[in-house]
């Protein structure tokens, strides 16, 4: 009988996974087998090979992800950037136009900036906050309308609802990368949108051991996207699948940690004489508060902030920290710190990130699950 998990904890652990348990194993094993026994399968998408996204190990994770992102069906990838582009070329074909969201993740920006045109595709920045302003960057070819949850690394929330509904009067199709958010703080589909993207390199996964990636959403485009990556090659390996699997089951208790702990931090900061600004949605201060809290079920992990003084000042104090690892990524359990303009968003040119509000100095943190109190000792520490 087909088992219908009502709450997203108990979906973490059961959902998808096989029955009855192979060999009785209580944990999915990894299906290390290129290609598997010719069974009589009549298409080529069906005929079970790795690339082909369809060993035990990657059709455990599409029902469980579909299922947490209370989406159709769902797809994982070899990476997020690999859902990105797969999603996008799927969606799009040439001669077609794009609507995205100005401050996007780094990769994103470049895919559209430097890598949209040689398919014949167009696109236009948009201020995902002013929805006045959309209907003027329409164009009769303009398909789909791209956003992400929070932004990297400013923590913006855009008018997510107001995205969806203008995607349904025009007939775009409407698309967000969900990373920041994971489905513990926000599904996507339960607003609208037609398509959840992830990087599951981050909080999916949670342990900084796998780059991975997937998307969620209708069957009939999860098949698309599906045929499109066989073609494309962007599949998962699946120890990758393995990991993630066994990554995804203590998501919800890493994610709520991380929600309350990252808010002490932002608490800690924004009344820190040192601290010049702090960006945080679950800031009673942040301009976008009210709408996070009636969009999301937490504020996630990440914040970014800016000390008084020079880049270097910024840098010294990164230096001093001794819990914090200083590395690029977000989502584990360790905690991180990144300068923006040297990792994530190095990749643009200075004048647009600067246009974009990501300064020289702005440091970017990926709260862990380490004791709160003991960051904020160091962070203490490393500030005097
Ligand atoms: N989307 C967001 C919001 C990200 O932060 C990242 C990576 O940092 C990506 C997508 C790309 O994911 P991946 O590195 O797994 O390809």
């Amino acid at each position: 009988m087909a088992r219908n998990f009502k709450r997203i904890e108990t979906k973490l652990i059961h959902a998808g996974e096989p029955r009855p348990r192979i060999a009785g194993a209580v944990e999915l094993p990894i299906f290390q087998s290129a290609m598997f026994e010719y069974a009589g399968e009549t298409s080529y998408h069906d005929l079970k090979y790795i690339r082909l996204n369809n060993t035990p190990n990657h059709t455990a994770l599409h029902e469980k992800l579909a299922a947490l992102e209370n989406a159709e069906a769902a797809l994982i990838t070899a990476s997020g950037m690999a859902a990105i582009s797969t999603t996008l070329l799927t969606v799009l074909s040439a001669g077609d136009h794009l609507l995205a969201q100005s401050c996007l993740y780094g990769g994103t920006h470049d895919l559209l900036t430097k890598d949209f045109a040689k398919f014949g595709l167009t696109f236009d920045f948009i201020d995902a906050d002013d929805r006045h302003s959309w209907q003027a960057a329409l164009r009769p070819n303009t398909k789909a309308i791209y956003v992400e949850a929070m932004t990297n690394p400013l923590l913006e929330v855009a008018d997510l609802r107001g995205v969806v509904e203008f995607a349904r009067e025009q007939r775009l199709v409407s698309i967000i990368d969900n990373t920041f958010a994971s489905p513990i703080n926000f599904r996507p589909m339960e607003i609208g949108f037609d398509l959840s993207l992830h990087s599951a390199t981050k909080y999916l996964n949670g342990h900084s051991d796998i780059v991975a990636g997937a998307v969620a959403g209708r069957a009939a485009v999860i098949e698309r996207i599906t045929h499109k990556l066989n073609h494309l090659g962007g599949s998962m390996d699946p120890h990758a699948a393995f990991l993630l699997n066994r990554g995804l089951k203590t998501l919800a208790l890493r994610v709520r940690h991380q929600n309350q702990s990252t808010l002490r931090v932002a608490q800690f900061l924004e009344s820190h004489p040192s601290v010049a600004r702090v960006n945080y949605a679950g800031l009673e201060t942040h301009p976008r508060h009210e709408r996070a809290h009636e969009l999301f079920e937490g504020y996630g992990g990440v914040l970014s902030f800016e000390l008084k003084g020079s880049t270097d000042r910024a840098q010294d104090f990164m230096n001093r920290t001794t819990i914090p690892i200083i590395a690029p990524s977000l989502g584990g359990v360790q905690t991180l710190l990144t300068r923006p303009a040297t990792t994530s968003h190095s990749g643009m040119s200075r004048d647009d990130r600067l246009r974009l509000g990501i300064g020289d100095n702005l440091i970017r943190m990926s709260v862990g699950i380490e004791a709160t109190e003991e960051i904020l000792e160091d962070f203490e520490q490393a500030l005097a």
